[in-house]
């Protein structure tokens, strides 16, 4: 005689009583898409949300386990769940423990290029007013290990900070020794367009395990276009400087990032293959900030944000064809969403974190010893719009600039949580506040949603990457994958 098994209901009785738990959800592709409060996401028949208000969805269907499986529903059985799902939340948000992790050091204002999205207001080279002075930079410092981080990054940057080697030279040895008596670990990075880097500097940085990251904007045309100096030939001390680094410091120390213009908007896949040809693995395809110099020559360097997006899908479609190809080219910003959306950590990255990233795990040392919460606050000093100057490295210490105004008030417009357009937007676990970039563009940090670029932006390439994933090609996908597993090679520091 047949033995017969008894239905899944003896061992797991129907629930009773289902309920929901926080979700939000969008319509995509003829699917709604629902995402739970830990970022995971599920796609689902059309109406799925309407039956969940209504109480309709089937409790025996195969659609309520995996609504329960992803947290959106629990029932009787589910109190094992809601602690899996606590963890899973607490994961996300980890980066939020130990801030702050990046601390950017001005070193001098001063630069010999005159590029026009810059985002300093650069002085002339011969200006020596403009270095950080040996006190300032021991303040900073002292400020930056006190950071309850167990391991920070110093990034270097000015204008050009190669013009203000000497500062640079006081400044490594000091944080490293700093660090060393408080136990902390220190990454030291060096952000310099090259052009003025000689082999004893490069040297130094081997000898001192300083990390160089540089900008690459494209082919000569479009780089020289794009950063002016005299001699026009900012294109091929880049290139002379980013070989004898390779050489000099191992190539994997060496990184590139581009910002696109105006001009860079017709040139995506020729910036992509000059990166490709220079044997980057990692190229950025970052837009122009509303900030600093870049905000005056606004007609020369400035778009709406929708040509911008045309640039990245372009773009993306162009690296994932690179990709298909053989050569691994990882396009960051997908990176970082994909890292979002895909597996259970945050990332590190400023501009999308809630509770935003500026202050909280990035800070600015200004030449003259200001505190600002992002580099951006700091353009917005440098066109007389002080903010989010938190204090000074001379008169506070970290309780106070984090106790200031500026960053009170700031905090109050950092949680997408609580925003308005945001708080029910599907896409919020893998967002950021951005509290800088709608004052600037907005003048309001809290920012309007529906006209905000930064929404425009994160909204469509977070849409375009959920159309790949719920597209699910294996060989899209084993790249997204591959993005997110193997190890970055000459990766920048990204804000
Ligand atoms: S900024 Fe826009 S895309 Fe981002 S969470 Fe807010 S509403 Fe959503």
């Amino acid at each position: 005689m047949a033995r017969s098994f008894y239905p899944a209901e003896h061992f797991a009785p129907l629930p009773q009583h289902v309920s929901l738990l926080p979700f939000r959800f969008a319509r995509l592709a003829g699917q709604e898409l629902l995402v739970n409060e830990a970022g995971e996401y599920l796609f689902t028949p059309d109406g799925t949300t309407r039956a969940l208000a209504d109480g309709t969805v089937d409790v025996q269907s195969d659609l309520y386990k995996d609504l329960k499986a992803k947290h959106i529903v629990y029932d009787e059985t589910s109190s094992p769940l809601l602690d899996v799902l606590a963890t899973k939340i607490r994961t996300k948000y980890d980066h939020l423990s130990g801030a702050t992790k990046l601390h950017i050091f001005v070193v001098t204002l001063r630069c010999e290029h005159s590029c026009h999205y810059c985002q300093v207001s650069r002085q002339t080279a011969t200006k020596g007013e403009f270095d950080m002075s040996e006190a300032t930079a021991n303040r900073s410092i002292a400020l930056m290990l006190d950071s309850p981080s167990p391991h920070v990054t110093m990034e270097l940057q000015g204008g050009e900070p190669l013009l203000a080697f000497d500062m640079i030279q006081y400044m490594v040895p000091r944080a490293k020794e700093q660090a060393r008596l408080r136990g902390k670990g220190l990454d030291i990075v060096v952000t310099t367009n090259l052009a003025c880097a000689t082999d004893e500097m490069l040297a130094y940085f081997r000898d001192e395990g300083v990390r160089v990251s540089t900008s690459l904007d494209g082919p000569a045309f479009l780089h020289n276009k794009n950063r002016p100096r005299p001699g026009n030939d900012s294109y091929e001390r880049a290139i002379d400087g980013i070989e004898r680094a390779r050489t000099i410091l191992g190539w994997t120390n060496v990184a590139a990032l581009m910002t696109t213009t105006a001009a860079s908007l017709e040139h995506v896949h020729e910036i992509i293959d000059e990166y490709v040809r220079r044997d980057f693995h990692t190229i950025f395809l970052r837009p122009i900030s509303p900030y600093g110099f870049a905000l005056k020559t606004k007609t020369k360097t400035g778009y709406e944000m929708e040509r911008f997006l045309e640039f990245y899908k372009q773009g993306l479609d162009h690296i994932l064809e690179v990709n298909r190809g053989g050569y691994r080219l990882t396009e960051i910003y997908s990176q970082i969403l994909l890292s979002k959306i895909l597996t259970p950590h945050g990332t590190g990255y400023v501009d999308l974190q809630s509770p935003a990233g500026e202050a909280w795990n990035v800070l600015v040392y200004n030449y003259d010893g200001d505190v600002f919460a992002s580099d951006e606050s700091r353009m917005l000093a440098e066109m007389q719009d002080w903010t989010f100057r938190l204090g000074n490295v001379h008169k506070d210490n970290r309780r106070s600039l984090f106790m200031s105004e500026a960053a009170m008030n700031m905090f109050e417009a950092s949680c997408n949580q609580s925003l308005a357009g945001c708080s029910d937007c599907a896409f919020q676990s893998y967002c950021g506040a951005d509290p800088i970039y709608h004052h600037a563009t907005q003048g309001d940090m809290y920012g309007h949603r529906p006209t905000s670029g930064f929404c425009k932006r994160n909204m469509e390439v977070i849409k375009h990457l959920f159309s790949f994933i719920n597209e699910d090609d294996p060989q899209t996908m084993g790249i997204f994958w591959s993005w997110l597993t193997d190890k970055p090679i000459a990766g920048p520091v990204i804000k």
